[in-house]
């Protein structure tokens, strides 16, 4: 039998000096993971061919094969230098199959709410040239909060999480170290505990490979490397906390009905799943979350779906640096270069992570293409359907205790009609 986890995201090695030294990106494992899912492709294959067409499970199984494939055309890239278009072009179709697509008129609502931030004498000129170049893509001129609009949501919210609550508001102001948040989430998950037994199997990690916290529902683990950012501020550890912990519960909710889909997500579940999340940060912290809509306007700039704006990797690390230069000028925040590059490399390896980071040219020396790997356009799509859900379902009269109650019954995504229908169907809910 097929283990659902045996096809895994791409895999690039992210360290900083991949880089500095060569400029090309480089995945360790990729050989070896392939090998060891070669088998199965005809496996792949047979439960594909047999789910019935439209199905929840044939999207399921259609999602394993082009993982699977994504994978391999990783390979092709490393292998073959020389039919590097080809590969490139098919890489990024299976991004595309996978994640969707960037929508510019989002790229430009980004832009033009960064740029009102950015617009000062002292920032980089190149820096407000290209935003400004996206900006002019945005529908409309709307650049103030919508914050709100979510306050009544706000306040069940902060109840739904309350253990949450009441460990970060006893603690000193921050910052905080990975081995400091580690301590938090043990309290938080030691709170939870006594509320729900569930809770007293999970565990907090620090494993020494990773640089990023991640929960991980198979493990029941939530990890916090070392390799991690700091936590700069109290109200930054809450939105993070929260956020991590509602993963975390939805995927308790499904261990508790026993269903595996609603446990790791149903086909397609990922967008709302970090949307949602990250909403809920948003809402409670009140700042704006700035990554997300940079992994979303940087995939479009490396993609070139925006006329003459076509970066390569040590232009888009470039930008990245004066980006976070610009905002910790108007943030009157102290600027740290080598941390800001540190950052830009690390986010510029996830999104080229599994190709080798460098453009295809034309004869004339132009770039046509470059294989990206754009699963990172989903926290901002995501977040963008996850609010448009939530204020839909406000209008329309639903209390926010009902909309959380139905959010936090798995991973699914509560838009998605086939999700609604195995909710419906399977579990009568
Ligand atoms: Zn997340």
């Amino acid at each position: 039998m097929l283990d659902r986890n045996k096809v895994p995201d791409v895999l690039v090695q992210s360290s900083l000096n991949s880089i500095e030294n060569a400029g090309i990106l480089f995945s360790p494992n990729l050989n070896s993971r392939i090998a060891e899912y070669q088998p199965y492709e005809y496996d792949y294959w047979h439960r594909y061919l047999q789910t019935e067409p439209g199905s929840i499970e044939e999207i399921r199984n259609a999602t394993k094969l082009t993982e699977f494939y994504l994978l391999k055309t990783s390979q092709k890239i490393q292998d073959n230098p020389r039919d590097r278009k080809l590969w490139a072009e098919r890489f990024n179709n299976y991004s595309y199959e996978l994640y969707g697509k960037v929508d510019s008129l989002q790229v430009g609502q980004i832009a033009l709410r960064d740029l009102a931030e950015f617009d000062n004498p002292s920032t980089d000129t190149k820096l407000i040239e290209i935003y400004k170049k996206m900006a002019s893509l945005a529908l409309n001129n709307e650049t103030s909060s919508d914050l709100n609009k979510f306050e009544g949501f706000k306040t069940v919210l902060l109840e739904k999480f309350d253990p949450i609550i009441r460990v970060i508001s006893d603690l000193p102001e921050g910052p905080y170290n990975p081995a400091c948040i580690r301590d938090v989430f043990g309290k938080i998950i030691d709170e939870l505990s006594k509320e729900d037994i569930t809770w007293k199997d999970w565990s907090i990690t620090n494993n020494p490979v990773n640089t990023m916290l991640s929960v991980t529902a198979e493990k029941k683990q939530i990890d916090i490397p070392d390799a991690r950012a700091e936590v700069s501020s109290k109200n930054t550890l809450l939105g993070l906390a929260l956020h991590e912990l509602f993963h975390a519960r939805r995927a308790i909710a499904g261990y508790r009905i026993n269903d595996e889909m609603l446990t790791f997500g149903l086909p397609d579940y990922l967008a709302f799943e970090e949307g949602f999340a990250t909403l809920i940060e948003y809402i409670c912290t009140g700042s704006k979350i700035d990554k997300i809509g940079d992994r979303y306007v940087d995939t479009a700039l490396v993609t070139g779906v925006i006329d003459d704006l076509f970066l390569t990797r040590p232009e888009l690390i470039e930008l990245d640096v004066m980006r976070s230069n610009a905002r910790a000028l108007s943030r009157n925040k102290k600027f740290n270069e080598i941390d800001a590059k540190r950052l830009a490399i690390n986010s510029s390896n996830r999104l080229f992570r599994g190709g080798d980071g460098k453009p295809v040219l034309n004869e004339f020396g132009q770039i046509e293409i470059q294989p990206v790997y754009w699963k990172d356009i989903v926290y901002y799509a995501g977040f963008v359907k996850a609010k448009k859900y939530v204020l839909d379902s406000l209008e329309s009269g639903q209390s926010p205790d009902s909309i959380l109650d139905l959010v936090l019954l798995g991973k699914f995504d509560p838009t998605n009609q086939l999700h609604l229908d195995y909710l419906k169907n399977k579990h009568n809910l």
